[in-house]
């Protein structure tokens, strides 16, 4: 079999590469083996503005302007709905909070997502002392279903192998690579945490950083917004919320743990006030970076052989512009910016 490019992973990055060599009619195939589930886990929330201290999240209004088109397209191609439009109501601890929050919303791109007022309102089972701060123009894109979806697609297609990619059998050649009975001219690992494993790019400085999420039905909890404290509280749909997430920077196994669902717990109960049940405890390994930039580009030595990874705690809004930012790389020799370019790691 002969193809343009071979990808290892369809997460959020092996989907937005496959999409962009779609658009350019490069033929491609894709081995996946299910070892990892970021993507899949996500909230799947995109939100410009960091909730900690009310600053901008690094390149955001530039990412969103490719990531919700690209969503809207993918929900076209596949014929289902993806994206949904969610506001943010963070939660204040403080009066001091509640200054920060007029100080930020007034400065020029902020002033696009944060409502320069207090929210009041009551919300039953939800306790909020010093009320809210309401975010605009941000949402959720339901992961999950989209990479169910186009692998089905692929899988009609037979544009995907479910078989785990193995690193010893890659030949690679002056201008092409072998793997097994695949001639390619290009090979792009996407493979999350995955990368772990890669020879040829584990020398990158990744962390792993688990989250562990909790799927809860709350009958008495009636909100449509995301509400953003401890923890955050995402709806789902008829009573259904995904809260989370957790950070741990030591554990490397993608299994739900104990001692993440009782954090979730202990610090969902500050603010959640009615009864619930857990339906489901999901976890997944965020591939986050020392620098929190992605990681781009080819490899030092092998020019037929290139990385998208390093998406971080962000993926659903910096996945599709890392993509095209590599594909005009490979393919019309565009530069990458440095920022996002795996040579600063040289
Ligand atoms: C709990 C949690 C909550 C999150 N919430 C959000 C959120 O709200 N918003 C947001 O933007 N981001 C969120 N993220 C981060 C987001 O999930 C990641 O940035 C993104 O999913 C990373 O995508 P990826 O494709 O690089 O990696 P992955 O999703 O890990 O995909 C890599 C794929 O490669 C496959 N693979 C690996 N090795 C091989 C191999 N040798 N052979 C074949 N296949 C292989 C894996 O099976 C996997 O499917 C969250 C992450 C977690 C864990």
């Amino acid at each position: 079999m002969k193809v343009d490019y071979i990808i290892v992973g369809l997460g959020l990055a092996g989907l937005a590469f496959s999409k962009e060599l779609e658009k350019y009619g490069k033929t491609f195939i894709i081995f996946e083996d299910n070892s990892q589930n970021s993507s899949i886990v996500a909230g799947g929330m995109y939100n410009p503005v960091i909730l900690k201290r009310f600053t901008p999240v690094w390149n955001a209004i530039e990412q969103l302007k490719v990531a919700i088109p690209f969503y809207e397209e993918l929900e076209k191609q596949l014929n289902s709905k993806y994206h949904y439009p969610v506001n943010i109501y963070r939660i204040f601890k403080s009066v001091e909070e509640q200054n920060n929050w007029f100080i930020a919303s007034d400065k020029p791109m902020l002033s696009e997502y944060m409502i320069p007022e207090i929210v009041h309102e009551k919300y039953f089972g939800v306790s909020a002392k010093f009320g809210f701060g309401k975010l605009k123009n941000t949402g959720r894109i339901d992961t999950k279903s989209v990479l169910e979806n186009y692998r089905n697609y692929l899988l009609k297609r037979k544009l995907i192998h479910t078989t785990k990619f193995e690193y010893s059998e890659l030949k690679i050649k002056e201008e092409t690579i072998e793997y097994k009975d695949v001639k390619a001219t290009k090979i792009i690992f996407c493979e999350g945490f995955g990368l772990k494993e890669n020879p040829f790019f584990n020398y990158l400085p990744m962390q792993e950083a688990k989250g562990e999420l909790l799927i809860i039905h709350a009958p008495d909890l009636n909100v449509d917004f995301l509400i953003k404290a401890a923890v955050f509280v995402l709806p789902l749909g008829n009573n259904y919320y995904k809260v989370g997430a957790t950070f741990n920077w030591k554990d490397k196994s993608k299994i739900p743990t104990e001692e993440g669902k009782m954090e979730l717990i202990n610090k969902l109960e500050t603010f959640i006030t009615v009864p619930y049940k857990i339906i489901d405890h999901i976890a997944g390994i965020r591939p986050t970076v020392k620098d929190r930039r992605p990681l781009v580009g080819t490899h030092p030595n092998y020019k037929n052989i290139a990385i998208l990874n390093g998406l971080g705690t962000r993926g659903v809004m910096i996945a599709p512009i890392a993509a095209k930012a590599l594909y005009s790389h490979l393919e019309k020799g565009l530069e990458l910016d440095s920022e996002i370019s795996i040579a600063r790691f040289q």
